[in-house]
């Protein structure tokens, strides 16, 4: 398989690019030049393997040549023996739809699925390829952990991590900050997460500075994060009972990673009938998907702080389908957005989107409602993300298979499950010690000469 830019179709590239760069270098997002789709028959087999196996058939044919479907196996293998169930994910009824588990890693966020593999890969490459590697990635409190975890320790690596300062919980900065391993930098930004991440692509995009440090970034923009999730949208299908009934799922939203990997199942020929964007009051994909105009307003704290965006970097992908694969028009698109900041949607576009996207916005209240109805209900604690994807099923009467994705660990979020339960939500044991550890971390402006100077200073 070869890939493109969205902004530019006539040059191709390996899989091997695409991951070790992330962005290209004309600021668009890569996609397969053309897309396999499997059939029905090799679609029933899935249903017979365990998560591990699965995603290996999911994953090896966007690889290219990057490496043998035996040295795949192997770290796939590797990558999912960090997690604390077997099958890495688990699928749990609750009320009349389902919640998908996808937090039982080493960071308790989805983000881990992607990200140990992710981690394998560059180890991968840096074995064959002797040269040393500088990540550097924008989080909103769980990328930056996960990214961690699955960098940590590993030759010629480094990782620089930037989280806003004081806007994400202190179990998420604990989970980046309390490790000792010399090849992570943690970055306290004084700004929000859209500053972080418009730090890291000025950053990328200044090619004597990105090429100086020989700069990589794993955000979820990266389309080896694509993949891998899209994984787990297979395995959950085959552990419902369809008897002739849709299947919807319900995302937690903000990049538009996880929801777009949701939308490739469905192109790689998986029966999904619509994926409901579900968004915090930072709505601006809601806006877009409802109403036809996508545009910036000023982001807003949340109990959710992981959906805390409004730059959704990952729907440049699906405005390069609405344009029919268009390069230029896509390109043009995007300089208005990033000019006169808004990108509207008209009504072809939006039944296009339709087709298998809806939206909701759930508010701070709501929110709180859920985890506290759920709680008294079925005695199970929802985090935050996760609750808005569970209440966004009863804004949409979908008739059918309802999978919500369950994004975060409840113990990642104490205030915000205390203040809707009066009841904590314990870490699990074998990460408790996290609490008395010593945090470490940098404070710097929201300024992108201070930070490169930091990370040059840091490299020394
Ligand atoms: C990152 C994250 C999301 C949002 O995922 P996107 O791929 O950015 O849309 C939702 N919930 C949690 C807990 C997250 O960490």
């Amino acid at each position: 398989m070869k890939y493109v830019s969205t902004r530019d179709t006539s040059k191709t590239f390996e899989f091997k690019e695409v991951f070790v760069k992330g962005l290209a270098d004309d600021g668009g997002l890569f996609i397969p030049k053309s897309l396999i789709k499997f059939s029905e028959d090799e679609i029933k087999d899935f249903k017979k393997l365990n998560y591990s196996d699965l995603a290996k058939k999911v994953i090896y044919p966007f690889i290219g040549n990057f490496m043998s479907e035996s040295d795949l196996s192997k770290i796939i293998d590797k990558s999912y023996s960090a997690f604390r169930k077997d099958n890495v994910v688990e699928l749990i009824q609750i009320g009349d739809r389902s919640v998908l588990e996808l937090f039982h890693g080493p960071t308790l966020a989805f983000k881990d699925i992607a990200m140990q593999l992710l981690g394998n890969f560059y180890e991968y490459y840096l074995s064959n390829d002797k040269q040393k590697i500088n990540i550097v990635v924008a989080t909103s409190g769980d990328t930056g952990a996960a990214a961690i975890d699955a960098i940590k320790g590993k030759k010629n690596l480094n990782i620089f991590v930037l989280h806003p300062d004081n806007r994400v919980s202190p179990i998420q900065r604990k989970l980046m900050t309390t490790g000792k391993f010399e090849n992570v930098f943690n970055i306290a930004i004084k700004g929000n997460f859209d500053d972080c991440q418009n730090l890291v692509k000025s950053m990328f995009s200044d090619k004597n500075f990105s090429n100086q440090i020989n700069m990589s970034g794993v955000n979820s923009i990266n389309w080896a994060r694509i993949i891998a999730q899209s994984v787990y949208y297979f395995y959950s299908y085959f552990l419902v009972k369809h008897e002739n009934q849709p299947t919807n799922f319900s995302v937690p939203t903000g990049n538009f990673g996880d929801v777009y990997a949701g939308y490739l199942a469905k192109k790689l020929g998986l029966p999904i009938n619509k994926l409901i964007v579900a968004t915090n009051q930072n709505d601006i994909l809601h806006r877009a998907i409802s109403k036809g105009s996508y545009q910036a307003e000023k982001v807003s704290e949340t109990i959710s702080p992981s959906m805390d965006i409004q730059i959704a970097s990952n729907f440049e992908r699906l405005i390069f389908d609405l344009n029919n694969e268009d390069d230029v028009k896509t390109s043009q698109d995007m300089k208005n957005i990033k000019e006169v900041g808004n990108y509207l949607l008209d009504n072809e576009k939006l039944n296009k989107i339709n087709e298998n996207f809806l939206s909701v916005r759930m508010s701070e209240k709501e929110t709180l409602e859920i985890i506290s109805s759920v709680y008294n209900q079925y005695n199970f604690v929802l985090d935050p993300h996760t609750a808005i994807g569970y209440g966004a099923f009863d804004k949409h009467n979908l008739i059918g298979n309802n999978i919500v994705l369950g994004t975060a660990h409840p113990s990642k979020f104490p205030d915000a499950i205390f203040r809707a339960i009066k009841a904590n939500a314990d870490l699990p044991s074998e990460l408790m010690f996290i609490l008395d550890e010593n945090e470490n971390y940098d404070v710097i402006e929201n300024d992108v000469e201070k930070v490169k100077q930091h990370i040059k200073d840091k490299l020394l």
